[in-house]
Parts: C-alpha cells; structure tokens; sequence
C-alpha cells in the first residue's frame, strides 16, 4: 500500500496464474477467476468537525460469489487503491473456500487516515460509505467485517446505517459487531488465536515442542496482540515486536530477550496499535529500527501488518534460525521473497491459511446472528480450532503428498473449490 511501484492485484494474479497451470485450468474459468466479478468506486461526501466539507473516495470489490454471499473487511488507510482491494477481494475468495465456509470474496477501503479523524467525522464515513454501497451489499450478496483500522463500533454504524436505509433489521448485513449488540464472543481474538492454531499444528508437524519456541512479530494491531496471548500461552516466547509511529511516520521495533509482557505494552500503545517508544525504552525495551523484527534469531517469525513486507531487498535478512513463517497480515511476501523462503525449506502457513480465523468466525457470527442465539465464548474458539485444524490438515496432507510448498497446496486446495463451484453454477 505504502510503496506505488508495487500492485498488489498483479502480485495476485500472478499467484493465480501460477496455481492455474498446475490445476490446468480451462481459458474461460482463469477468465473469469483472474478478474473481480464487480467492482464499485464512491466518493464519500463528509462535513468535517471545522464546518467544512471533504470528499473521501471509498471502494468495495466482489471477487466471487460462487460458493456463497462475497465476504471481506473494510479498511480505513491514507495510502488504499483500488488495485490492493482488487487483489484483497481475490484473497478472501481464496481463503473463504480454503477453510471451506459458504462464503465468495469481498473487499472494501476508503482512502482516509483514522488518526487524524475525529470519532464523529469517522462515523460519518462510515455511513456515507454504505449509502453509497447499500444497494449492491447486504446479508445474502456481499457482508464486510472490520480490517486495517476499522473496529467494532465503525461496524456497528455501518449496520445502523443500512438498517435505517432498509427499514428493517438486519444483523447479518455485517460482522466483528460488538458482543451484545450481534457480535460473537471471540471475534476480536479470532485472527490472532487462529494463526497460533496454525502455528500450534506446524509445530506437531515439525516435532517441535511449543515451550521452546520465540517468536518476533510485525505489527502490534488486533492480529498481533492475540496471537501474542495465545503463543504465551502455548508456552512460546515473543522477544520482538514491531508498530507504525504516527509522530514519525515511520515504525520501530521493540525487542525483550526475556520476552515482551503483553499487557505492558497495550498500556503504552495507541488504539492503532502504535507504541509509545518513549515509555518503551523506560520499561527496558530496545527500540530498533522498524525492519529489526525481520532478522530476530527466533524459529517463528509472524508478519501481522499489511502486504508487501518480505520482498526481495530484506529476505535475506531472515535468520537461519527460522523455521515457521505464519501470515498474520494478508500478502506479506512478494512471490520473488517467497521463492527464496521455499528455498531455504522454511515452513511456510500462507496468509489464506494462517490468518483465516477471522473471517471463519465471522461466518459463526452470521450463523448466531441468523439464528438469534448466541454461544458461549469456548463454544466458538472450540469451532474455530477444530475448522482452523483441519484446514491445516487438509494443506499439509496435499503438500506432503504432492511435494508441494505450502502456499501452492492452500491455493490448489481453494482454487479448485472454486473452480468447480463456478462450473456447476455453468458459469464456465
Ligand atoms: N478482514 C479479515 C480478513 O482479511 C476478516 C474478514 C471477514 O471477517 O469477513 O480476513
């Protein structure tokens, strides 16, 4: 998102092409499954706190919808395109049919930056932004979730906003609703403890016991904060983690040997996940450039921020020590990164894999919001392991027997489902 000579939706569609050759893949299905079914731009008109008026510009993409209604976040970000959303679509495609949920590929973005809105001026955005999109969205065709700096309450005004349009309620419409108003018990968690599933069973995999493992992660966003308390709890370690410094516009890195204590840190750290690097060093962290997470002598390493952030200029910096990479964030690694990662036989859980937790108990928060009974917390986590586990299983089966990389055998895995699901329908 941040760097304009690299387009996420190419990066995307090369990943595609690549699964495409292997499946054989017939001309019209590549056709139709390398490109987004629909896609919408809207200008967001929005009077600002001052009295002024700013025009905000806001996207949402359909990828596909074969295996069900299209289903993905909305972010909030400065630096969005639509080229990244195109290509964030196709991956909620890939990763709704990996975890096999009845749910297609969506994606959303307005181009704004949160830190420099006031709550009112956000809420604005957020319901102009569903004006302008509540004829093409809703429960049964298209239903968002929050992403990149968009949270419960921006959900929760969403909806308000397309029920008010409606005149009905629909909790369906959208999920990661706050708990008590049709949102599910574990949502908040649900990225974070799934990619710690995923890891958990990379390390049975790899015959590793999980209490002598460390972890350096990217990021201090929801991702990474329960992926950080589900580890701990495992037995790992975190010794670095890494955020995005607003007043600098740059990130650090903040590195403990002895581990980083989670509740500390959350003391010390915005609502965006930013850290406070002043009160960090005052607790005993090292403050390090924002790249040092990358080249930790730890055995997992977890990017959990944005795309583009293993590429080919800072792979090599990867430590030996590394065995497991597990996507947290959606496209961390450039194709060209992720070459050199296959190489050097690191176990990789792809983003599609690792981080499809969120978007699986979104799907349980649609069924309880549906069925107007909610489960308890253990009830959903229970559910997520079991769909995360064996989702993983599934993967590192088809790898293991067709000598695949892991990403290949994920992306073999949900292309095909969707492959054939666009067939039956006689789409192509
Ligand atoms: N934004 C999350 C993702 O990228 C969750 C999407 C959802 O729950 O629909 O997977």
């Amino acid at each position: 998102m941040a760097d304009r000579s690299y387009n996420a939706f190419e990066m995307a569609q090369s990943q595609f092409d690549k699964v495409a050759d292997q499946l054989d893949l017939d001309e019209a299905t590549r056709d139709l499954l390398r490109y987004n079914a629909r896609e919408y731009h809207v200008s967001i008109p929005v009077r600002m706190d001052d009295g002024s008026f700013k025009v905000f510009r806001g996207y949402r993409v359909q990828h596909n919808d074969s295996r069900g209604p299209a289903k993905g976040g909305i972010r909030f970000h400065p630096m969005e395109t639509i080229d990244t959303v195109r290509a964030l679509a196709m991956w909620m495609t890939w990763k709704t049919a990996v975890v096999d949920i009845p749910l297609g590929g969506g994606k959303g973005g307005v181009i704004c930056d949160p830190h420099n809105l006031s709550m009112r001026e956000q809420e604005q955005i957020c319901r102009g932004w569903v004006r302008q999109l509540s004829r093409d969205m809703g429960p049964v065709n298209d239903i968002p979730a929050p992403d990149v700096m968009t949270n419960a309450q921006h959900m929760l005004w969403m909806l308000d906003e397309f029920e008010t349009l409606r005149g009905e309620r629909l909790p369906g419409f959208i999920t990661g609703k706050p708990v008590g108003m049709g949102g599910s018990l574990g949502r908040t968690e649900a990225t974070g403890y799934g990619v710690i599933f995923t890891v958990r069973e990379a390390l049975k995999a790899l015959d590793i016991p999980p209490a002598k493992t460390t972890a350096s992660i990217q990021g201090f966003g929801n991702v990474a904060q329960y992926a950080i308390e589900l580890f701990n709890r495992i037995g790992g370690k975190t010794i670095c983690v890494s955020s995005w410094d607003q007043k600098d516009q740059t990130s650090y890195s903040f590195k403990k040997s002895s581990g980083v204590d989670l509740d500390e840190l959350r003391g010390i750290t915005d609502r965006f996940g930013g850290i406070d690097k002043d009160k960090a060093k005052g607790l005993g962290y090292e403050v390090l450039p924002g790249e040092a997470w990358i080249e930790q002598k730890v055995d997992i390493l977890i990017p959990a921020a944005l795309e583009h952030q293993i590429t080919k200029e800072n792979v090599s910096k990867i430590n030996d020590s590394v065995k497991i990479i597990a996507e947290g964030a959606n496209g961390p690694t450039t194709p060209e990164a992720d070459e050199v990662i296959s190489k050097r036989g690191i176990f990789m859980i792809p983003d599609l894999l690792a981080n499809a937790g969120g978007v699986t108990c979104s799907y349980f928060e649609q069924v309880q919001s549906n069925m107007n009974y909610f489960w308890d917390k253990d009830e959903v986590l229970g559910k997520l392991d079991s769909k995360m586990t064996s989702a993983f299983n599934a993967v590192s089966e088809l790898a293991e027997k067709r000598k695949l990389y892991m990403r290949d055998a994920a992306y073999v895995i949900a292309i095909g489902r969707v492959a054939q699901a666009s067939k039956d329908r006689g789409w192509v």
